[in-house]
């Protein structure tokens, strides 16, 4: 009961608050108004006016008299002197005698107007704004969006609320959650056999892979409340703050059970605690609170809470054991179909042609997100406005993969000749290794239209299908491939540039994956020099290794990488031919397809 009377307290205090103000207003504002009216002149004054006929009116009372000046600008007052035949001079200078000179209003109507007719216009605001309230507390039967003291937007789920089916992809994670959606529809079968549920799901995966549209799909699906908030909105400067907003979240929620609590980010929150002396004490005690909350309602309560995050190994372990964020559930970047029905979903929402082939655009966008995917539709729609064209193209589509790859083309780079020639010859030199190994992805596209990220060009290799493995020899041959760019320019023009860096970073990575966490070198076997910590953004590493074998990983990370490079280069001096012809066309066209590229290298 006390919960439910919470947020009407307020109303009470609004109610008090305005009657005390009406009180001051009446009681001290008004006479003083009324006063500052009314100028306080000495009898000498009045005496004298009243010889120079400039009274208009004149009222004389008890213990003083009010009088007018002839234009009725002012009204004076001064005080009762003995004078016999005041009046007598008064009526000679031709002042009206008045009963009124103050205006006093009659009382029923100065209460109506300075009592009843304020308080009926503060208590409809109040009623109005008490009818706002409810709604937000999500009384409605609709989509009301409103912020409660925790700051968490709340709203019941519309009739156009997101669907499972809206999330593409992402299969597994959908048949993990359709569990949860089976019990809230249905809890009593889980009570029946004693089954209790997951009281907390961890979302976990990569930025935009999602996961907030998971949750709100399971809102949507199950028909129930939707609390969201995020993990930064619990941090404040104030120590216990948090912890409040935690206890008036979970309070919210019971009140509306079953329902579904979103907690986006929970890693700003969820922290390890390193016990450190002066940590942060304030997203400690939030930290504190949130477990004591999750303890403190039972499994069946109806309450289930969904968090997300993109750094799992990052949160403190008491809030990832069972009990609490009991259940994983992974949420990856889409694989081939998974990236080809998010295209089409999105799709769905924009005009495009017919005859799009979602299924190249999700093999040339590979490794991208849902929300790149998104995006690349999106570019594709406004690439088609800017064209003045009433639907997206295939064109339009590859052409926005691309600048979300490499950004958008550079339209005023002026390249020398010579260094056009030279971004010519690199790039091929990539497609002609590529080309030459087995095991290589086919060549897509080569350009060298240079790009706002900076790129000069760029060749674009696309995988036929899915690729889960790489054997050591695929990666080898990347390196080669990576390499291909400098050994084409150190061949025909007898001295590097700097346009190789990109290429020199992605193939070291590689290397050093390959020594230090693949297994793949013969000294070191299967031991893991590296591991990976933070495995969804960037998937930085950290060693884990004594001085001498750094050392000793370095000299082979060199030796792997000259080792390719000098393949490279035999694969080029011996296809200088093609390695000409094809750099000329390119230098001419610009832009050239991987059919093109091939039909010049396929030629003998
Ligand atoms: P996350 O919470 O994982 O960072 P979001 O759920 O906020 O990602 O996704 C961002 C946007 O990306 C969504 O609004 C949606 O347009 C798009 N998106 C991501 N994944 C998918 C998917 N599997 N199906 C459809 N759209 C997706």
């Amino acid at each position: 009961m006390e919960v439910k009377n919470k947020p009407h307290k307020p109303l009470i205090y609004y109610y008090v608050v305005v009657v005390v103000l009406l009180l001051l207003f009446n009681f001290l504002a008004m006479p003083w108004f009324a006063q500052r009216q009314i100028r306080e002149v000495d009898y000498g004054t009045f005496m004298s006016m009243m010889e120079k006929k400039e009274i208009g009116e004149v009222e004389i009372e008890s213990n003083q008299i009010l009088f007018t000046d002839k234009e009725n600008t002012a009204i004076y007052k001064t005080g009762i002197v003995y004078d016999p035949g005041l009046t007598d001079r008064l009526y000679e200078s031709g002042a009206a005698f008045s009963g009124e000179i103050v205006e006093t209003t009659s009382p029923l109507l100065s209460i109506l107007l300075y009592w009843i007719l304020p308080m009926a216009i503060f208590i409809g605001l109040g009623q109005f704004m008490s009818k706002r309230m409810t709604e937000q507390m999500g009384g409605g039967n609709f989509m009301a969006f409103g912020k409660g003291k925790s700051g968490a937007k709340i709203y019941v789920r519309s009739a156009d609320g997101i669907r499972f089916d809206d999330v593409a992809g992402e299969d597994e994670a959908k048949e993990n959650l359709k569990e949860i959606v089976d019990y809230l529809h249905n809890p009593d079968k889980y009570k029946e056999i004693g089954a209790s549920m997951p009281k907390g799901i961890l979302l976990v995966g990569p930025p935009g892979t999602g996961k907030t549209m998971l949750a709100k799909a399971v809102a949507g699906e199950a028909n129930v409340p939707f609390f969201s908030i995020s993990g930064s909105e619990f941090v404040e400067m104030f120590v216990g703050m948090g912890a409040s907003k935690v206890r008036d979240l979970f309070s919210q929620a019971k009140e509306k059970a079953p329902c579904i609590v979103f907690i986006d980010e929970i890693d700003t929150i969820g922290k390890k605690r390193d016990g450190q002396v002066g940590g942060n004490d304030e997203r400690e005690q939030t930290l504190n609170q949130l477990l004591t909350e999750m303890d403190g309602f039972e499994g069946n309560a109806g309450v289930v809470i969904l968090a997300a995050t993109n750094r799992p190994e990052a949160l403190d372990p008491a809030l990832t054991r069972p009990g609490r964020f009991d259940r994983r559930v992974p949420v990856e970047l889409p694989d081939l179909k998974g990236r080809e029905e998010i295209l089409k979903v999105h799709a769905k929402k924009v005009k495009i042609a017919d005859d799009v082939d979602y299924s190249k655009i999700a093999r040339m966008a590979s490794g991208a997100s849902g929300a790149e995917l998104a995006n690349i539709v999106n570019e594709a729609a406004l690439r088609a406005v800017r064209d003045g064209r009433g639907f997206a193209a295939q064109s339009d589509l590859e052409e926005s993969v691309e600048v979300v790859i490499a950004g958008y083309q550079k339209k005023n780079a002026i390249l020398t000749d010579h260094e056009k020639k030279i971004v010519a010859y690199h790039e091929i030199g990539h497609a002609l290794v590529a080309a030459a190994q087995t095991d290589s992805a086919p060549v897509q596209k080569i350009t060298i239209v240079p790009r706002t990220s900076g790129a000069l060009g760029y060749t674009m290799q696309v995988e036929e299908g899915n690729h889960y493995l790489m054997s050591k020899e695929e990666i080898e041959n990347k390196i080669a491939t990576y390499t291909g760019g400098r050994a084409a320019e150190e061949i025909v023009f007898g001295s590097v540039t700097t346009g190789a860096a990109n290429d020199i970073e992605q193939a070291t990575r590689l290397a050093r994956a390959m020594i230090t966490r693949y297994g793949m070198s013969e000294d070191f076997g299967m031991v893991a020099m590296e591991t990976v910590t933070n495995q969804y953004l960037g998937g930085d590493t950290s060693l884990s290794c004594s001085a001498q074998t750094q050392a000793e990983i370095d000299r082979q990370v060199v030796a792997l990488v000259k080792k390719q490079y000098e393949k490279a280069v035999s694969i080029l001096t011996d296809k200088r031919d093609k390695l000409d012809m094809a750099a000329k066309v390119l230098y001419e066209r610009e832009t050239i397809t991987g059919e093109e590229f091939m039909k010049i290298f396929d030629q003998s």
